[in-house]
């Protein structure tokens, strides 16, 4: 008996890295799994797909002993995202759990960066994360609506290029700390549902990560028990919140609370704003801005 034993499962880019190792994983613990994978190159450029990494998953999948389908939909379309859902629906009877992994890199400094380089990374990111989850909660709303019993789950991939920033990833650093605002929103917009949205920013070797790979660059196999145990039954009371896992460590964070506060009756003033300013900043040195070097 696995922990996901009648669960059906959508990865989307799991035909390579973390997105293959979460669908083996999910698959190995029970669940049916559509394997979503474009088969495109690092940096989604066109003429690369490929249907090879996604049917390469599924019979890796169904060799061990378990069941799944090949999707080849690119995340960044509507159609394709409505097709995805579509895909568990028919093959698998219904839909449980959305792991929302995909993603290219088109690193760049931002002063240098091509619209085109721009476009392309907050499509596959960013609305690829949403294209897929609108179907999902769309299903998940309907079935709720006519009385059926859902435990929906959306495991969202976040980075720490989004969390905290990185030099030269300001496309993909911007669309990963979207993908929170979206989660943020989901969140209110679903509390009447039973479903939860979380986030992982996970570390792992890959292709993607290349030039970051170290000797002791964690491996994806080790991110993906959080994944499966997120999309558990057990994982019913964790909802909107963000994990950073990476080899043996694993961390909660939050972020965006207020740290300081100050006020004044009928507003601050050009006179009074910096020493208002300098107020916020006084419980905690480490709160200063950070110093802007000379380029
Ligand atoms: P990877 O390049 O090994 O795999 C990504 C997969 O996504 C590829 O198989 C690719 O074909 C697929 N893909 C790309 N565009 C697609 C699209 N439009 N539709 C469907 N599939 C598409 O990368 P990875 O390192 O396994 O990264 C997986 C996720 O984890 C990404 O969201 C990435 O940003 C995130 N991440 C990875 C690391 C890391 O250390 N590897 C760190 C932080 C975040």
């Amino acid at each position: 008996m696995g922990i996901l034993d009648g669960k059906v499962a959508i990865v989307t880019g799991a035909g390579r890295g973390l997105g293959r190792s979460h669908a083996e994983a999910l698959a190995a613990a029970g669940a049916s799994v559509v394997v979503n994978d474009l088969g495109s190159g690092l940096h989604g450029e066109d003429g690369t797909e490929s249907h090879g990494p996604a049917d390469e998953v599924v019979a890796a999948i169904k060799a061990a002993g378990g069941s799944a389908v090949a999707n080849y939909g690119n995340a960044s379309s509507w159609e394709d995202g409505e097709a995805l859902v579509k895909s568990a629906l028919d093959n698998f009877g219904g839909l449980d759990i959305l792991v929302n992994n995909a993603g290219i890199l088109r690193d760049r400094m931002s002063w240098k960066m091509a619209e085109v380089e721009w476009d392309a990374v907050l499509a596959v990111h960013l609305k690829g994360h949403f294209t897929t989850t609108r179907a999902a909660i769309g299903y998940w709303r309907n079935q709720t609506k006519a009385g059926q019993e859902i435990a929906g789950r959306i495991i969202n991939t976040t980075s720490e290029a989004g969390l905290y920033g990185n030099a030269g990833q300001v496309n993909y650093g911007a669309a990963k700390a979207g993908i929170l605002g979206l989660q943020n929103v989901l969140v209110e917009e679903t509390r009447r549902m039973n479903l939860t949205i979380n986030a992982i920013s996970p570390r792992a070797a890959s292709r993607m990560a290349g030039a970051g790979l170290t000797e002791d660059m964690a491996s994806a196999s080790q991110v993906s028990p959080l994944v499966v145990y997120l999309a558990s039954d057990s994982a019913s009371h964790i909802n909107g919140q963000v994990f950073l896992n990476y080899g043996g460590t694993l961390k909660l964070l939050k972020s965006w609370e207020e740290v300081a506060e100050v006020n004044k009756e009928g507003g601050f003033t050009g006179d009074d704003i910096e020493a208002a300013v300098a107020k916020l900043f006084e419980h905690n040195e480490s709160e200063k801005p950070p110093f802007i070097p000379k380029l």
